[in-house]
């Protein structure tokens, strides 16, 4: 990752198609567009790659996650169960939504921990969104199946994840709805952009309704003359879009193999590192290597490895300091620090009460982010970067075994 590491000649002419028609809209110009129409093909051709019977382009990952948290009709007062590993836009959408996040520990897939799922369902959870992070799969068959037995519909934000498996199907097909992203840095990317899949025709009704005001896309109809089941907003995809995320999808497996190829070499250096352990990942062949996550035995060492592996410019994320992607520091959320005058959705919510997230309520995500390292994992990796690498870490395990 990120996709636009292999831009090429085939989202130029892509989006030239579309440039020589003029039309930049999904919908209507029926004669001027001449039958181009980027942003269905691509649907189509989504759904068919993750085997789900439908997909629902829209206008980024987090309006996804708003669209089928809309579908479910997710209310004012729900509580929806998240974790507290995840990029922040996950529970914007909750808090968006109306309803209220409740997060989860993850354990060493740093994903989210089924047990502590368990434990965090409420009489009031009406949705539970797991996060298969960093291209790697959560333990998605224990999370559906704590799900399923309390009535809970999942949608598997699988925006860090796209093409990845489990146990031979797609993530982001076996919930209710999956969500994905394209944006900048994702492994395919058209800009900004996200898709819905699900294999429930009522739910993707509701989704191609809601992301376009609420028209029913009705075929034989004038767009202006079309139905409205029920008010939408509008987070549809352009045609530029859904061209570059045909010429990106056709990459996606060439993509996850070079990455899986950089992830081996790298993790093959740090496996002769005493001390280093890996993330577990519970289903290993689905995983899309857009990161390799690994251990070091406590925090102080964890530090200062990756100081050395820093000062050798092969410097590892350390996702505890991470203000993006971790709960202890989202201060905002913390804060309850909203532009509302009333102080929503945080103050005087549909129950009454005041929302209160304190920073350290996650402690068992914190003891495993404190030994934590990630690298992400490039399309393109030169011989001498990979060089460089080995010998940061070489040199950090040496400096390490000196300590
Ligand atoms: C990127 C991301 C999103 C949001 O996608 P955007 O397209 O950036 O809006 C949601 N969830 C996760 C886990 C992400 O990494």
């Amino acid at each position: 990752m990120p996709g636009f590491e292999v831009f090429g000649e085939e989202e130029k002419r892509e989006i030239l198609d579309v440039l020589e028609t003029g039309v930049l809209f999904r919908y209507e110009f029926a004669e001027q567009r001449k039958g181009v129409y980027k942003v269905a093909e691509f649907e189509k051709r989504f759904a068919k790659y993750c085997g789900a019977a439908y997909a629902q382009a829209v206008s980024s990952g987090t309006a996804a996650l708003r669209v089928a948290m809309a579908a479910l009709g997710i209310s004012p007062g729900d509580e929806v169960i998240t974790q507290g590993f995840t990029f922040v836009a996950t529970w914007e959408a909750i808090l968006e939504s109306g309803a209220i996040p409740v997060f989860t520990d993850v354990d060493e897939t740093l994903t989210m921990d089924p047990e502590d799922l368990e434990q965090k369902i409420t009489p009031r959870t009406r949705a539970i969104i797991p996060v298969h992070m960093l291209g790697a799969p959560a333990p998605i068959d224990e999370i559906v199946a704590v799900a399923d037995r309390h009535g809970i519909p999942v949608i598997e934000d699988t925006a860090q994840a796209c093409g990845g498996t489990f146990n031979g199907r797609r993530l982001g097909t076996f919930g209710a709805m999956g969500i994905f992203s394209f944006d900048p840095v994702k492994t395919i990317t058209t800009g900004e952009g996200g898709m819905v899949v699900t294999n429930d025709e009522a739910l993707y009704l509701n989704c191609s309704e809601y992301h376009d005001h609420g028209h029913d896309h009705n075929p034989v109809l004038e767009r202006g003359l079309e139905g409205r089941r029920f008010i939408g907003f509008n987070y549809r995809m352009g045609e530029l879009q859904g061209a570059i995320g045909l010429a990106q999808l056709a990459k996606l497996d060439a993509i996850i193999a070079e990455q899986r190829k950089h992830k081996a070499a790298i993790k093959a250096a740090l496996e002769e590192v005493e001390g280093v352990s890996f993330r577990e990942i519970p289903h290993p062949e689905g995983d899309t290597a857009t990161f390799l996550a690994f251990f070091l035995p406590d925090g102080e060492t964890t530090r200062k490895f990756n100081g050395v592996l820093s000062d050798e410019k092969a410097g590892a994320i350390y996702f505890k300091n991470n203000t993006w992607h971790f709960y202890p520091k989202w201060e905002h959320l913390h804060g309850g620090l909203t532009l509302c005058k009333t102080g929503w959705p945080f103050k005087k919510n549909v129950r009454g009460e005041d929302l209160n997230f304190s920073p350290s309520s996650l402690p068992k995500s914190e003891e495993i982010f404190d030994r934590l390292l990630v690298y992400p994992v490039p399309i393109k990796m030169s011989d001498d970067r990979l060089k460089t690498i080995v010998a940061a870490i070489e040199k950090a395990a040496g400096s390490q075994v000196r300590v």
